[in-house]
This record gives C-alpha cells, sequence and structure tokens, in this order.
C-alpha cells in the first residue's frame, strides 16, 4: 500500500493495513512481488492527482510483466475521478471509495473468484471505522481519527465531495484506541479530521473529547488537526490551558486575508474576526505556536487583495505556514469563477508570501533563543549523525547534540540560536519520558 496526501490518508491506510493483517493478509516487502498493490490518493491539488497518474504508469508496465497483479485506487481521488479512471485505465481492478475500506477484504477474495474489476465510491453517512484497530508505522506519533467529512463546503475544496458529510465517533471508542495506543508504546497522539474541532457525538463537543483523552494515564502529548477557525471557542482553549500534555500549539487556517475573498471562499469568518481569534489564543495561551495554510491566486483576487494577506500575515506573524497556489478543481464551485488567475500571478505572489513568511518564522524563532524548553526526541538530524531532531510542545524543530539522550526521551535544551526554519540548542536535562503532567 502506498500512501499519498494527508494525515488523514496515513490513517486511513495504518487502519486498512490492520484489517486486512487480521484477514490473513501479509504486507510484502517489494511492489514486484505483490500480489496487489493499492495507492491511498489525494485530490486537494491538481498535482497530486498528476502524480498518482504516472505512478499507475509504471504499475501498469509491472503488471504486463505478471498480469496476476491487482492494482487498486482508494481514497479522495479515487472517490473523485471513478468514471475517468474506468473509462481510461482498464488495467485498474479496484477503484475504492474512502467509505468502502471495511469491505477491501471480501472484494478481494470476490475479485479472485471472478476477475471482475470492483467500483465501490457510495459514500455513508455513518461510517467511521468502529472498532477496526490500525496497524501502525511510525513509533513515536498515533494518528488516531476522531471524525470523518465536512460540512463547510469551501468553494476551493474537493473534500465534502469526496469524504461526504461529518461524522463523529463515540468519546469512549477514541479513548480505547488511545489507551491501546499508549500500551503499545507511543507517546504522541494526534486526533485527526478533516474538520477535527466540529467533533461533535452525543452531547460531547471537541472540548470534552480532548479533556478525556488528556487524562488517559500515559499520554504524553496530544495534538490535533485541522481546526476550522469558526469551531474554534473558548472552551477548547482552557482544555488546552489546563493539561500539560495537550501541545500549546494551534493550526488555524487563514487561507486568505481580503473579505471579498473569504466570501467568496465561503470560509465563515472575516478578517477581523480571524484577527481576534488569534489574540484570543495568545491571550488564552501564552507563547502557543500558530501555524496556518494559505492559498495566493483564488480566482479574482486582486492585487490589492493579495496586499490584504500579506498584511493580516504581518499583524498575526505566524510560526509557520503551508502555502499554496490555488489550484482549481472540477466538480467545485470555485472551478466555475470565470476570473481565474494565470500561473505567472500566482507564481509571484506566492514566492512574496514565501519570503514573508520565512521572516516570519525567523522572528518567532528568535524569540525562543535563551529559553530551556521540552523537547521530545523523534529522530536524527538529517544533516549530522551526532545531532538529534525533537519538537517543542509548540511545534517548533530543535537540532542539538545527542549527549546520552536516545529516541524517545523528553529532555530539557536551552535554545541557542534560530536558522532557516530550525531552532538550535543545548541539552541541559534528559529526563526519560518524564515530562508529562497529566
Ligand atoms: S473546512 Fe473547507 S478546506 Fe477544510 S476540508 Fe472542509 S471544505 Fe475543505
Amino acid at each position: 500500500m502506498e500512501t499519498y496526501g494527508c494525515q488523514m490518508n496515513v490513517a486511513d491506510s495504518e487502519l486498512v493495513a490492520g484489517m486486512m493483517e487480521k484477514s490473513g493478509f501479509a504486507e510484502s516487502d517489494s511492489e514486484s512481488g505483490a500480489d496487489a498493490v493499492f495507492l491511498n490518493t489525494c485530490a486537494i491539488r491538481e498535482h497530486a492527482e498528476d502524480k498518482i497518474h504516472s505512478r499507475l504508469g509504471k504499475l501498469r508496465m509491472l503488471k504486463s510483466e505478471n498480469p496476476g497483479m491487482i492494482i487498486g485506487i482508494m481514497g479522495c481521488m479515487a472517490q473523485h475521478l471513478k468514471d475517468n479512471i474506468l473509462q481510461n485505465k482498464p488495467f485498474v481492478d479496484f477503484v475504492l471509495g474512502p467509505d468502502s475500506y471495511r469491505r477491501i477484504p471480501e472484494l478481494l477474495r470476490r475479485h479472485e473468484e471472478t476477475s471482475a474489476s470492483v467500483v465501490d465510491t457510495r459514500l455513508s453517512r455513518f461510517e467511521v471505522y468502529e472498532n477496526l484497530y490500525p496497524s501502525r508505522q511510525e513509533g513515536i506519533n498515533a494518528w488516531i481519527s476522531i471524525m470523518r467529512g465536512c460540512d463547510k463546503f469551501c468553494t476551493f475544496c474537493i473534500v465534502p465531495f469526496t469524504r461526504g458529510r461529518e461524522r463523529s465517533r463515540p468519546v469512549e471508542s477514541i479513548v480505547k484506541e488511545a489507551q491501546q495506543a499508549v500500551d503499545h508504546g507511543f507517546v504522541e497522539i494526534t486526533l485527526l479530521g478533516q474538520n477535527v474541532n466540529s467533533y461533535r457525538h452525543c452531547d460531547a463537543r471537541f472540548p470534552e473529547l480532548l479533556d478525556a483523552v488528556a487524562q488517559i494515564p500515559g499520554v504524553m502529548r496530544i495534538r490535533f488537526t485541522s481546526p476550522h477557525p469558526e469551531d474554534v471557542d473558548d472552551d477548547m482553549l482552557f482544555v488546552i490551558r489546563d493539561h500539560a500534555n495537550i501541545c500549546n500549539s494551534v493550526h488555524l487556517p487563514l487561507q486568505a486575508g481580503a473579505d471579498r475573498i473569504l466570501q467568496r471562499m465561503n470560509r465563515t469568518y472575516a478578517q477581523a474576526q480571524f484577527l481576534s481569534l488569534t489574540e484570543r489564543i495568545r491571550n488564552i495561551l501564552p507563547g502557543c505556536g500558530i501555524s496556518t495554510d494559505i492559498i495566493v491566486g483564488f480566482p479574482g483576487e486582486t492585487e490589492e487583495e493579495f496586499d490584504e494577506t500579506l498584511a493580516v500575515m504581518e499583524k498575526i506573524k505566524f510560526d509557520s505556514a503551508f502555502t499554496f497556489k490555488y489550484s482549481s478543481r472540477p466538480g467545485t464551485k470555485a472551478a466555475e469563477y470565470s476570473d481565474h488567475i494565470s500561473e505567472e500571478v500566482k507564481e509571484v505572489r506566492l514566492a512574496k508570501l514565501l519570503d514573508l513568511q520565512h521572516e516570519h518564522t525567523l522572528f518567532r524563532n528568535r524569540q525562543e533563543i535563551g529559553k530551556t524548553v521540552n523537547v521530545l526526541v523523534e529522530k536524527e538530524s538529517k544533516k549530522s549523525s551526532s545531532e538529534w531532531a525533537g519538537r517543542t510542545d509548540n511545534n517548533k524543530w530543535v537540532i542539538f547534540p545527542k549527549g546520552s539522550a536516545e529516541i524517545f526521551d523528553f529532555v530539557d535544551v536551552t535554545i541557542i540560536d534560530a536558522r532557516g526554519v530550525s531552532l538550535f540548542g543545548e541539552i541541559i536535562q534528559v529526563g526519560k519520558k518524564s515530562h508529562a503532567v497529566v
């Protein structure tokens, strides 16, 4: 199984892998030795789909040498382009939408008998993959999907069409899965949802769920992604403030700064509301890392409106940002707008935005110099085998000499420098997983 796109897909692939293992299938260590190859796909941008088309071209060649090999496409692109795939890629055996995974073992067995192609892209109002436990690859962080789908219908986004309506899992089942992950040695839990903080199950909303997960003994760090600004309330911020093991960082997608564009995007907030929300976050959660997503070149965006995005960034100075050129997605409302922006203009705007964000990241990171921060050691630094890389509670990467620390340790690190997007420090104290206070 190959996974493309967002963390929801990573979590879904782990879920499918867990289910397949339970049904007697085993993972192959190479694609050439595999009886079946599944691509878990993304449809959020045209580029993501192009990548899959080219990967399918290579798999087709592999299949010509091994005609029995099964090729499956699952996830958002399968849901979005099902007819196109069926017509243009007859060598694809399975096309499965995000709500069809429970049936994969059964469908594979049926395919073995009939060899007929299988298309299953029915979206469900209820499927939350209750009581299916994932086969996790990563050692530190366990992704736990708490809700699926989205009801927001931002005009640029294909997700409500590929993933269907919002539905949430019961608190007890999420707590049980988190407890199980802790029992297996995971120290960090990331709660996932397309719109994670519009979680609601019976009377429980997102703050209640966060509170329940934070009380599980042994959960050292809790993160969540991706929230919608409309659903951030003070209750959520107070729960983060009141639990030391909920990380002091919030991802808050701005998308655009000008009110007219926000309205055209159907983002449900205006610039002033977003600004006051970030102020409230910083008042209630001092030192909170705030990251964002921004799209440049949305249809009709004028130069002045783009400048408003830069002005909002200047006011907030996000700790980090994921920045994108608008990519038209057939089937969405924005794709029908007649005033699309040229690629050249989008490129220029993106470069400006990246430069500004780079300044702000450095500005925020320099404020950490001199502080001693608690870091979870996650991996070896890419640049040096004598250094570790780990994240702070407010989601900043820190590079530091290994000393006696090991992966999984929580260490106190004094920050001595900030360069690029990273902090650099020296270990003051190694505390073997001892810093979480529940
Ligand atoms: S909130 Fe908007 S951008 Fe996020 S998944 Fe829903 S429709 Fe897409």
